[in-house]
């Protein structure tokens, strides 16, 4: 641990905090904070401060409604950009009940609970993810629109805009929050931005995917203009990824290696790869939760859209980029950015170990261009694809067993019913694809 509580309370008198934010992470991934003077700190940090989770998204019911906020004192941070004379800070909670227990709604919670497993299976899994996003101009009343001023395109050096400088400055503010940078740069579509951080323990990377969209949006906002994590904002260009890499570590050693075989994986490495593939249909609506995550997943943008795996090819589901030893890992390419990333690490990280716990052998790795394939082909290969909007995806996760106890009943109840309103809603709209294309002709 790096603080205990006496450290923060002493770190806040030192910096003269004015603010500290209580912050936790709802069902659907948005972050929610609860302010306190320094005044509650103490309180706070004794596992004292209530709040009303009734007005949470898929939180509670009315009736019980009291909830307590369990701050993780290694998760304080001062905002760097926050003003010299009103400093703020924030602290990472856990939720529990009233009765003290933890809420099971919670879902870091959920994330620890999957880690806990893992942990007695005797492994630790570093997860390193890589969120796009795009930088996109205000209107006069400050409101964000699609609009973009860059011409700029994938690895392109000249800091030709607004969106260049401003990813800069995110790194700077990032690496001032405890980040440690290792590539930034432009994605194939206008104004698409890509940061990767250091991989990490599951639950550090999971409070990191969180800490990071707030940064990289409050220094969009500074910057004028507005940060979107949105899967595909754009039709025509390519959409936002969050590709998670993932290994398994044991005493140190990382488990997916060995230098004996073929391709330079284990056979725990293969397993967690059947596993991550077998269970992909039950998990693609944590990890890609919204309707619009769907437009992403089509041909031509470097998003996957069918289960198979691959060491050569940017097409599948998981490829195994190409680095052995200690850096061996898969690369699992279909959470999009939107993701809650406690639930899509979870989710993800209990379909891996159940590929292990069940000696599961994956097929065939596809190393030719799966997007080429015909109909017979990909069935002769045993290919199939994911699911193709939330309904279907919501239906696969009610049916996976395996991803419902990862969970938990009460996530996954509240969290089907919202993803089943939401299509719906969805469903019964009139696009204006469908005015363009039928209202003259019919
Ligand atoms: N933007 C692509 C996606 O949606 C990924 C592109 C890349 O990183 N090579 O996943
Ligand atoms: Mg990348
Ligand atoms: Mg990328
Ligand atoms: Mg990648």
């Amino acid at each position: 641990t790096r603080y205990t509580p006496e450290d923060v309370i002493k770190l806040c008198r030192q910096e003269d905090v004015k603010f500290i934010r209580l912050q936790f992470t709802d069902i659907f991934g948005i972050m929610k904070n609860v302010a306190i003077t320094i005044d509650q700190l103490e309180k706070a940090l004794n596992n004292e401060m209530m709040f009303d989770g009734s007005s949470i998204n898929g939180f509670v019911r009315i009736e019980e409604s009291d909830m307590i906020l369990y701050p993780d004192p290694n998760s304080f941070v001062i905002f760097p950009w926050s003003e010299p004379d009103c400093k703020v800070a924030r602290l990472i909670c856990d939720v529990y009940s009233a009765d003290r227990t933890p809420f099971l709604g919670d879902p870091r919670y959920a994330l620890k609970r999957a880690i806990q497993r893992m942990n007695k299976m005797g492994y630790e899994l570093f997860a390193g993810p890589e969120l796009e996003f795009f930088l996109f101009q205000m209107d006069e009343s400050g409101a964000p629109t699609t609009r973009t001023h860059d011409d700029a395109s994938y690895f392109d050096l000249a800091p030709v805009d607004r969106g260049e400088i401003a990813r800069q400055d995110m790194c700077l503010m990032l690496e001032k929050m405890g980040f440690h940078i290792e590539a930034s740069h432009h994605e194939c579509a206008p104004a698409q931005h890509e940061i990767d951080f250091k991989y990490d323990d599951a639950l550090t990377t999971a409070d990191n995917v969180m800490t990071f969209k707030l940064v990289v949006r409050t220094v969009a906002q500074r910057h004028n203009l507005h940060a979107t994590f949105l899967p595909k904002p754009v039709y025509g260009v390519a959409g936002n990824g969050m590709h998670i890499n993932q290994s398994l570590f044991q005493n140190g050693r990382n488990m997916f290696f060995d230098p004996d075989s073929e391709d330079g994986l284990s056979e725990i490495a293969h397993q967690y790869v059947a596993g991550l593939l077998t269970h992909a249909p039950g998990f693609t609506a944590l990890t890609n939760p919204l309707v619009n995550s769907y437009k992403r997943l089509v041909p031509g943008y470097e998003a996957p859209l069918y289960i198979a795996w691959s060491a050569q090819n940017r097409s599948p589901l998981i490829r195994i980029p190409a680095s052995r030893g200690t850096g061996t890992r898969v690369e699992l390419r279909s959470p999009d950015p939107s993701a809650n990333p406690y639930l899509a690490l979870a989710a993800t990280l209990m379909a891996g170990l159940d590929g292990i716990e069940k000696k599961m052998t994956p097929p065939e790795p596809i190393n030719c261009n799966i997007y080429k394939m015909d109909d017979a082909e990909l069935e002769k290969h045993g290919v199939s694809c994911l699911p193709l909007n939330i309904r279907e995806a919501t239906r696969a996760m009610l049916q996976d067993e395996v991803i419902v106890a990862a969970l938990g009943e009460h996530i996954i109840k509240n969290y089907a019913e919202a993803k089943f309103i939401e299509h719906e809603e969805y469903r019964v709209q009139v696009t204006p694809w469908e005015v363009n294309n039928y209202l003259k002709r019919y």
